[in-house]
C-alpha cells in the first residue's frame, strides 16, 4: 500500500503541472491532423460524369443521374452527374483516389450532425450542368 502511494503522489504532482492534453472543444476550435478525412467535397467544374466514383464507393453513397443529352460524333449521348448521400459516407477516400479528374477531395470538416439527414445530400454536380 505504502509503495503504491509512493508511486501515485509523484505522478499526481507531475500531471498537475504538465501540459493539458484534452481540448476545450467545442468552446475552442479543434485542430485536426494533416491527413484527416472529413466531409467529401466536389469541384463540379472538374467532374466529367464518368461514374467511376459511384462504382467504387463501398457505402453506396453515390448515384449517377441523367442531367441531359449532348451530340457527340453524330450520336446523342446521355450526360450524367453524381449525387452524394453524404449521411452514409464513411470518408474512406476510395472515390477521391479513383477520380482521375481530381474532382473530389476530403475536407477537414467534421461537424456533420444535422437534424435533417437530407441536408447532407450533395447535388452540386447536377446543379452546375447547363
Ligand atoms: S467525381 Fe470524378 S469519378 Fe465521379 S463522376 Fe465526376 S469525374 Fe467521374
Ligand atoms: S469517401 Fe468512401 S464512402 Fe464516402 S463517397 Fe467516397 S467512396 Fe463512398
Amino acid at each position: 500500500m505504502r509503495r503504491k502511494i509512493g508511486i501515485t503522489i509523484p505522478e499526481m504532482i507531475k500531471t498537475a503541472f504538465s501540459t493539458k492534453i484534452t481540448k476545450s472543444y467545442p468552446f475552442k476550435e479543434l485542430d485536426v491532423s494533416e491527413r484527416f478525412r472529413g466531409k467529401l467535397e466536389i469541384d463540379p467544374d472538374k467532374c466529367t460524369g464518368c461514374g467511376v466514383c459511384a462504382i467504387v464507393c463501398p457505402a453506396s453513397v453515390i448515384t449517377m443521374v441523367e442531367v441531359g443529352k449532348r451530340k457527340f460524333r453524330d450520336k446523342e449521348v446521355t450526360i450524367r452527374r453524381p449525387i452524394f448521400n453524404l449521411y452514409n459516407c464513411i470518408s474512406c477516400g476510395q472515390c477521391v483516389d479513383d477520380c482521375r479528374f481530381n474532382a473530389l477531395r476530403l475536407t477537414k470538416e467534421f461537424e456533420l450532425a444535422v437534424f435533417d439527414k437530407n441536408s447532407l445530400v450533395m447535388k452540386k454536380a447536377i446543379e452546375h450542368v447547363e
